[in-house]
């Protein structure tokens, strides 16, 4: 019997804002173990929580981009559940009425367009985080709690059961993303895990339309783990039902180490987590005008401007893919286009370029391409030329200058390389001449050697055959 998978994936992205859901402490990565604390971070007796409006406006942004439905009355729940990183036993989040619901996400993997249904998006608060090691001293042998992170604001976004490979999920994961960065409200950040990644994943036997066990993977942020830990469990349980066993609806966590996940904890073990409507916090009304304003102000997204670029620039799909990787190599490559209107020539030298190409000032780089346009720079030069102005910021008519890096188109200092380069080697002359065609190439090295590889090769060869005849 051949099985296929169903997966579903859950996402939780930290929101930009520059303050916490519930109160105003910073969201800072990196600073001090609770140094961006204060009483509502600590869940002390007597506090209460205020929204951050810009938490919503967020929420609906993400909504809008991914066509989702969004909620007019949002309540808050709690959702209960004891861990030390926790110190309110309970986390704020949404249950029912998320404030997104039922959107989607259109992906095209291996030339096929498949449409990813969004379940919902819901606003939440993060946990603090553990660390078993002290962060200065390490001999002291204890847990510590650093609520840095607690209450900085979330975006669950889970997907429907509707990725059947791995590879759907990783496409789907990257544009998911790319639509967070591309609206400015996450940064997308996975190594420090603004953008984490929980999977859903049953098989069943082909052709059949009801769901297997499931089993979740947790916490895995980067695609490659993803795609991996997909690829395992999907092994890992064909291999158990073909061998006549039953999967166990579990949690699992990947181990990046060893390529293999492991049972954290089994369906009886699974939380209860008693949600209800927090008592301190009133329902959020969301008024049309509120939606409307949000609409009008997206940003042209990632797969329209892809659209857009092949068409109005004449881009293959594999060039506009890499020009749209984010908003600002999109928005450089059109303010280029307004000095250096040929587009598939810049765009080659933008996909091309081995730094950062947004980094350069937009009239160097039309300085350089011109000149290698007009002859005098051979485009491995212009590398060179471009590599320094990204070092050194100097325009590139100083570096040109200083490292005397242009073509010499000049005939007459061309023929007296030629000229020198007959002379030194009469038998090649003779051989050529008697029909060896292949030392024409032989000729033209021996000249861009003299003029250390300046010489503007279409100019020699041109004097070359009329030197040397045939
Ligand atoms: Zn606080």
């Amino acid at each position: 019997m051949n099985y296929e998978p169903v997966i579903g994936l859950e996402v939780h992205a930290q929101l930009l804002t520059r303050t916490k859901l519930f109160c105003s402490c910073s969201t800072q990565f990196g600073n001090e173990p609770n140094a961006n604390t204060c009483p509502v971070c600590f869940g002390l007796p007597g506090v209460l929580p205020v929204l951050n409006r810009r938490v919503v406006e967020f929420a609906i942004r993400a909504g809008l981009a991914t066509n989702c439905q969004i909620t007019r009355k949002n309540i808050f729940a709690r959702k209960n559940y004891f861990y030390p990183d926790l110190p309110k036993g309970y986390q704020i989040s949404q249950y029912e009425n998320p404030i997104c619901t039922k959107g989607w996400i259109d992906i095209e993997v291996k030339g096929e367009k498949r449409r990813i249904g969004l379940t919902r998006i819901h606003m939440e608060e993060d946990a603090g985080k553990l660390l078993h090691e002290h962060p200065v001293s390490r001999s002291k042998a204890a847990s510590w709690v650093d609520l840095n992170r607690a209450g900085v604001p979330l975006l669950e976004i889970v997907s429907e059961p509707d990725i059947r490979l791995p590879e759907e999920g990783v496409v789907y994961l990257k544009e998911l993303r790319r639509i967070l960065m591309y609206l400015d409200v996450c940064d997308g950040n996975m190594e420090e895990g603004s953008l984490r990644c929980d999977a859903n994943i049953s098989i069943r036997p082909v052709g059949t339309k009801k769901f297997g066990t499931k089993v979740e993977i947790k916490n895995m942020n980067s695609f490659r783990h993803i795609e991996k830990a997909l690829y395992y469990e999907i092994k890992r349980q064909t291999e158990v039902l073909k061998g006549g066993g039953t999967t166990a609806q579990e949690t699992r966590l990947w181990d990046p180490e060893r390529e293999v996940s492991e049972s954290m904890r089994s369906k009886e073990e699974a939380h209860d987590y008693r949600y209800f409507p927090d008592p301190d916090l009133l329902p959020v009304e969301i008024d049309e005008r509120w939606i409307e304003k949000i609409q009008s102000n997206l940003p042209e997204l990632p797969q329209k401007k892809r659209d857009r670029f092949i068409k109005q620039f004449q881009l293959s799909p594999a060039q506009a893919e890499v020009l749209i990787e984010t908003g600002e190599i999109a928005s450089f490559f059109e303010q280029m286009l307004q000095k250096y209107p040929d587009s598939k020539k810049l765009a080659n030298w933008i996909i091309n370029s081995p730094f950062p190409v947004t980094k350069l000032n937009p009239d160097h780089l039309t300085k350089v391409l011109t000149l290698v346009d007009a002859g005098t720079l051979s485009s491995n030069m212009a590398k060179e030329v471009l590599q320094k102005v990204y070092e050194t910021g100097r325009p590139p008519e100083e570096v040109i200058e200083k490292e005397g890096l242009t073509q010499v188109s000049d005939t007459a200092a061309l023929e007296a390389a030629i000229n020198e380069a007959i002379s030194e080697n009469p038998k090649e002359v003779e051989r050529f001449r008697g029909g060896e065609e292949k030392l024409f190439a032989f000729f033209l090295g021996q000249v861009m050697k003299k003029t250390k590889g300046k010489a503007n090769p279409k100019i020699v060869a041109d004097l070359l055959r009329k030197k040397i005849g045939r």
